[in-house]
């Protein structure tokens, strides 16, 4: 399987050039040049197979003439290594808890299966390689956890100083080994900004193998269909054969993955994409014009996206056809007010505690049931633990909230990180003498 670039399918790589180089260089992204079907006795016996058993069929299905099978099954089953429960909150709605990773976000999907194929392809003896990271709080702590102890690699990761939580900072800044932290005087935007420069700067990419982890990169999408066909296989246990995937969307990486599992072959029933104010893609859902606006800050704050990078991978999957798109995507947009009351209404209803952006979602199945008249099974994707947000929550609920035992052993540890000022010179030079 070779990969295209959205911009120019006569632009094809190599998976492995896909994985290393992140964005071809027409700034498009990589897409898999054709999508494969899974065969029709896989999805209809889906029941019978484990977590890591889909996603060998699944990852086999892309990649398979790229990576050797037992190679990709070791792989695939050292990535998603952890569960992924549809809960059942009543009688058709589920929550897909993808929370169980080690940085207790959907991330740790995308973060440990890139590391992994990363660490793949490293042969011994190879330049150490140098993966860069600006985070706005999750995707920082996927990588840093995917990364550590993978051979031959080294994270640096950028964050804004005193605006990711406690937990947040805990997973980027205590892990030592070769995950490095520096926390910047400045911004999300200022720290992406620096890594965007660090890439472009000639004699940093002489001195070292720069690579960035960021959510557009192909290796992260693939095993995010994972868990849309284990939710299936979970939901057919029960007696379902339809569903309705509500996806709380930002980067819109997470719901095109459920697209590609759809389009390999995945019986759903309709997707919902489910955002915050940052509304650009309801907007063009509505309206049929694209218009990508600066992000608003929000409580579902990893979904603070005012030009999903995903967009052109869900436009690509439907031939560029935005009508073939609002036949299998509805969606809806929800205020912070909105967001603090689904989180409570779910807490008071199902005694249940979501994260902001797992309320969203949960929003959205309610307001699509209502206005398609739909009583089927519903499964709303959890992101992220609630733990991971603390200041959201009215304080009677945030003392509700179970601190998972991966996030106590943190507790206590030393930080580790560096603190810099937005300008890339001191950037740079920190890279050079460390
Ligand atoms: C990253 C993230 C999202 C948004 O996912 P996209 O793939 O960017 O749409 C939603 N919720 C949480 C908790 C996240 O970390």
């Amino acid at each position: 399987m070779k990969f295209y670039s959205t911009n120019n399918k006569d632009l094809r790589v190599s998976f492995k050039d896909a994985v290393f180089n992140s964005m071809p260089v027409d700034k498009g992204l990589y897409m898999p040049e054709e999508i494969p079907q899974l065969s029709a006795s896989f999805i209809e016996n889906i029941e019978q197979y484990s977590l890591t058993e889909i996603a060998y069929e699944v990852a086999s299905a892309l990649l398979k003439d790229e990576i050797p099978a037992d190679d990709l099954r070791a792989l695939v089953a050292e990535a998603a290594n952890f569960d992924a429960p549809a809960v059942p909150l009543d009688e058709n709605t589920f929550v897909l808890e993808l929370f169980h990773g080690p940085s207790l976000a959907f991330k740790d999907f995308g973060a440990r299966f890139m590391s992994r194929i990363m660490g793949y392809y490293l042969k011994d003896g190879e330049q150490l390689l140098d993966v860069l990271v600006a985070t706005s709080g999750d995707t920082g702590g996927a990588v840093a956890l995917g990364f550590l102890g993978v051979p031959n690699t080294r994270v640096t990761i950028l964050y804004p100083k005193g605006k990711v939580s406690p937990i947040q900072e805990q997973q980027l800044t205590t892990l030592g080994e070769n995950i490095r932290a520096i926390e910047i005087d400045g911004t999300f935007d200022d720290c992406q900004a620096l890594v965007k420069q660090a890439f472009a700067d000639e004699e940093l990419n002489k001195k070292f193998r720069l690579t960035s982890a960021n959510s557009i990169n192909i290796s992260r999408l693939i095993p995010q269909t994972f868990y849309y066909f284990n939710a299936y296989a979970q939901l057919k246990r029960k007696g379902f054969k339809e569903v309705v995937f509500s996806v709380p969307s930002g980067n819109f990486g997470n719901i095109g993955a459920g697209l590609l599992a759809y389009k390999m072959g995945l019986p759903v029933h309709q997707f919902i994409a489910a955002t915050n104010v940052n509304d650009t893609v309801p907007r063009f859902l509505e309206t049929g014009v694209y218009e990508a606006k600066p992000s608003v800050q929000t409580y579902a704050n990893a979904m603070d996206v005012g030009a999903p990078s995903n967009w052109v991978r869900i436009m690509d999957l439907f031939l560029q056809e935005a009508a073939l798109v609002k036949e299998k995507v509805s969606a809806y947009r929800f205020t912070d007010e909105e967001t603090l009351e689904g989180i409570k209404a779910i807490h008071s209803k199902y005694n249940y505690i979501a994260c902001p952006h797992t309320a969203i979602a949960y929003l959205a199945v309610q307001a699509y049931r209502k206005d398609q008249d739909y009583n089927g099974a519903a499964v709303f994707l959890s992101t992220a633990h609630a733990c991971k947000f603390p200041d959201i929550f009215p304080p009677e609920l945030a003392a509700k909230i179970e601190i998972p035992a991966s996030v106590k052993a943190l507790e206590g540890r030393a930080k580790q990180a560096d603190e810099l000022g937005v300008d890339f010179e001191g950037f740079k030079h920190w890279l050079e003498k460390n």
